[in-house]
């Protein structure tokens, strides 16, 4: 719900002063008890505020949950987004398996010639590769990942909620973040489930 400004001030003095009185709120903002009468019956019905026979109107706390909340719906891709790490898409599978454990990621995003994403290889696509007797040495990681069209990728001013349902729905660990430059979708970040466990702890710290 939003507050308008007179009932910002409100909660603001009651934060500070409370508990205190619904005549004494009306003192410090200069207006009469009965013009303030409508803003302290929403502020209570809503749960920002309560109010004590003979002691006042307290603060609940409700409003830091409002807070997190609306926090949390307007956190953007590119606030939290980590870096990416790219291999070409002619990379051996084995170079693969060695990038991945030196960076320590789950999943690598492949580049075509012009720099454009071109794939997404992820730790049980590696381990596919290594299974179906290919020489890993010389078998490219094309041949194992998943290409365009299929990738499911977020843009940096996407909201970090939108990217977190698509890891949820499409069942996967992480998505790559694109930026369009001279026409060519350059990656530019990654959205992993770490980094919405991060941000998450991040909020309740
Ligand atoms: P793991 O294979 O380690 O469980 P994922 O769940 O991320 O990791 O990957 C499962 C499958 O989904 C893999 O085949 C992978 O290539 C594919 N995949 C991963 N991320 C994406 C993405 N952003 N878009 C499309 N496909 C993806």
């Amino acid at each position: 719900m939003e507050l308008n400004q007179r009932q910002e001030k409100i909660l603001k003095i009651v934060k500070q002063h409370g508990p205190i009185t619904g005549s004494k709120i009306a003192e410090q903002l200069s207006l009469t008890r009965a013009t303030l009468r409508p803003d302290l019956a929403i502020l209570t019905m809503s749960g920002y505020l309560d109010a004590r026979p003979r002691v006042g109107y307290f603060y609940t706390g409700k409003e830091s949950e409002e807070v997190m909340t609306s926090k949390i719906r307007n956190i953007l891709v590119s606030e939290v987004q980590s870096v990416p790490i790219l291999i070409k898409e002619d990379t051996s599978i084995y170079e693969a398996v060695v990038k991945m454990f030196l960076e320590d990621v789950g999943t690598l995003y492949a580049i075509d010639n012009d720099k454009a994403l071109a794939g997404v290889i992820s730790r049980k696509d590696l381990l596919r590769g290594t299974m179906g007797g290919n020489d890993i040495e010389k078998t490219p990681v094309s041949v194992i990942m998943t290409r365009k069209p299929n990738i499911t990728i977020c843009y940096p001013n996407d909201l970090l909620i939108y990217a977190a349902n698509q890891l949820i729905e499409k069942q996967i660990d992480s998505l790559p973040v694109v930026e369009e430059q001279d026409g060519i979708d350059q990656v530019i970040g990654r959205i992993t489930k770490t980094t919405i466990t991060r941000v998450f702890v991040n909020l309740m710290e």
